[in-house]
């Protein structure tokens, strides 16, 4: 018999930038392969093929400027600098047109990857939430309100390891748009308030090691940095 205790969870919740307030988070959905350049890296062909998804569990959010504990089983942990956009509305069927209506702000986010696992799920078909999913794997910086940053399309978005340039982009450059990017999501699952959605990475990811500082800048939403443990 374990000694857990039965009780109401504690909501996992980001802070909201220039506030006491907390954004409330209920799930972490991420689009694969969403800047054509990325898409080159990784071996694959960027023309367009539909958005695809994956999810991490909201508990693996690393929130703001904490430490990044490094994972086991990996001897190749990588970044991936992406743009989330945090729902404040939700729906099935979503028209691109609304889509951006449901978006309550943006924050700065690193979709870490055990990039060795990731392989292997790939090489066998496997899934990849071991390679994805795993404990401190969604760092994500305070939501940035839409009414006070406005919405986000374009712009810089830069990854530094130790002060080195490892990833630049600019956010124009996605295949999916973001509203075509929640429209599709909406095809699958109903959204819900609470989601994130991490929009994908330009080229650039690479390796971390214990010790690396890295530091993320997205503009209009400013800088995030965090160290890995
Ligand atoms: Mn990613």
């Amino acid at each position: 018999m374990s000694d857990y205790v039965i009780d109401p969870p504690a909501a996992v919740s980001l802070p909201v930038a220039g506030s006491e307030a907390r954004f409330p988070v209920r799930r972490i959905f991420c689009v694969g392969r969403n800047y054509a350049d990325h898409a080159r890296e990784m071996g694959h062909d960027p023309d367009r093929e539909p958005p695809f998804f994956f999810d991490k569990p909201a508990d693996a959010l690393i929130a703001g400027e904490a430490a990044i504990p490094f994972p086991p089983r990996t001897d190749q942990l990588e970044h991936e600098v992406e743009l989330v956009a945090a729902l404040g509305g939700g729906g099935r069927d979503v028209d691109p047109a609304d889509a951006l209506g449901l978006v309550w702000g943006y924050a700065i986010g690193n979709d870490l990857t055990r990039r060795d696992l990731q392989a292997e799920a790939k090489k066998l078909g496997r899934p990849w939430t071991m390679a994805k999913g795993f404990d401190g794997s969604a760092v994500c910086g305070p939501v940035h309100p839409v009414a006070d940053v406005g919405h986000i399309a374009a712009g810089p978005i830069t990854l530094h390891v130790n002060g080195i340039l490892r990833q630049a982009g600019d956010m124009s450059q996605m295949i999916w748009s973001l509203p075509e990017v929640i429209a599709a999501l909406s095809r699958f699952v109903e959204l819900k308030p609470g989601d994130l959605i991490y929009t994908g990475t330009p080229a650039g990811v690479g390796r971390l090691v214990p010790g690396d500082v890295v530091e993320i800048n997205i503009a209009g939403l400013g800088q995030l940095e965090n160290r890995i443990a």
